[in-house]
């Protein structure tokens, strides 16, 4: 049989740590690795197989835009390319959309669409970027000076200038950044999904969105990991009474292939004009064929059964023993171990389920059609893995 790691490990980039399995197929929750085992898979690939592995309606719909056009660049009108922006723009009330391929990207397009904005409207020295302590924002230059954790920017100096961090839910921190710096925009996730599954306080949230909207500076939500029914909204913001003028999205709208979304609101919508932002690949059209066949099956009902089985991860983790904290919501959970969470995931995947961690967390992102018997016995394998 190939040693597939010994092989990766010869030509692939160091760049992961892997769990040690091999998958090669995968149907609905379940993926099968190269020895024909079976997992009820609660990652999808990090919250990006919104509707599980080979899904039928996307597959279906892939495959016909396979067969019609993979690609032509954006100087050509597509048809999926414009059918999703208007799907966006209409469940979310947003303006105009702007496609690229990763969440990075997305978040690159928020933040150059905020410069701009306050280049324009109040100077060019308002450039200052506003993020969390412990947020995650992407592995570009910027998105990684973005994030608000030391220990990515470390040997990767010096970073995009301009970025200026607050402890996450500290509003007079907040307030006093953006009295001490002059201020484009502020940039964070409703959820913090690598940091741990730790959801902001809507008192910071609400607070934070009326500071931009007196001071004019662009509010973007970087809903990359929360997006797309991800908390049983379409968006995590949609739990709070807030507006962002800028959301950025990626992982679960392609449903499993690359696709950014950065969704601009009225007050930036005319912000960047041609030749200010492109790419090559966004928008193409089978990742938007895809997408369109993931975002219009997420209706009220659909996000209601999301809300459903959180409950049913609360009612099985809750008190469990072992388990200290759950938190998180809809399909996008954190919980807080007594045992060093690489010990529980390597004891789930022993019993056939594979579970991710985000710090000290297990974090939890099942495909959000998972059947409820799947997870349920998921959930009892969790259970168990977390007893001391
Ligand atoms: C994953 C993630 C990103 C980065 O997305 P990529 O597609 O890996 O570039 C950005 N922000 C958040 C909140 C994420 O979870």
């Amino acid at each position: 049989m190939t040693d597939w790691k010994q092989l990766d490990q010869q030509y692939v980039a160091g760049t992961y740590a892997r769990f040690p399995l091999t998958l090669v197929r995968g149907e609905g929750a379940m993926a099968y690795d190269d020895r024909g085992r079976g997992y009820i898979d609660l990652g999808s690939g990090i919250a990006v197989t919104a509707f599980g592995y080979c899904d039928p309606l996307w597959k279906a719909a892939v495959e016909k835009q396979l067969g019609l056009l993979q690609h032509t660049s954006n100087l050509y009108y597509t048809q999926p390319c414009i059918e999703l922006a208007r799907l966006l723009c209409e469940k979310t009330g947003m303006k105009k959309v702007f496609f690229s391929n990763s969440g990075a990207e997305a978040n690159e397009c928020a933040i150059k669409a905020a410069r701009k904005y306050a280049a324009e409207t109040k100077g060019a020295e308002y450039f200052h970027i506003i993020t969390l302590e412990n947020s995650f924002h992407g592995r570009t230059l910027t998105t990684l000076a973005a994030t608000g954790q030391d220990h990515y920017h470390e040997l990767f100096q010096p970073l995009t200038p301009g970025f200026v961090h607050t402890p996450a839910g500290d509003f007079a921190a907040l307030e006093q950044a953006v009295k001490k710096h002059k201020t484009a925009g502020i940039l964070l996730e409703c959820i913090q999904g690598e940091g741990g599954v730790i959801p902001l306080e809507p008192e910071f949230l609400e607070k934070t969105a009326a500071l931009a909207k007196e001071q004019d500076i662009v509010l973007m939500v970087d809903e990359v990991q929360t997006g797309n029914g991800r908390t049983g909204r379409l968006y995590s913001y949609m739990h709070y009474g807030i507006r962002p003028d800028v959301v950025s999205t990626a992982k679960g709208l392609g449903g499993g292939l690359p696709l950014g979304a950065t969704l601009l609101g009225e007050k930036v919508q005319s912000v960047l004009g041609p030749g200010d932002h492109g790419s090559t690949f966004g928008g193409n059209p089978v990742c938007c064929a895809g997408a369109l066949s993931i975002l219009s099956r997420l209706d009220a009902d659909f996000l209601n059964q999301v809300l459903e089985k959180e409950t049913m991860i609360r009612a099985a983790l809750e008190g469990a023993e072992g388990v200290e904290a759950v938190t998180g919501k809809g399909l996008m959970i954190g919980v807080k171990t007594r045992k060093p969470v690489a010990q529980v995931i390597a004891a789930c995947r022993e019993q056939g389920v594979l579970c991710l961690s985000a710090k000290d967390r297990l974090r939890l992102l099942p495909p959000l059609n998972i059947p409820g018997e799947l997870l349920q016995t998921a959930l009892d394998v969790i259970r168990e893995a977390c007893k001391d």
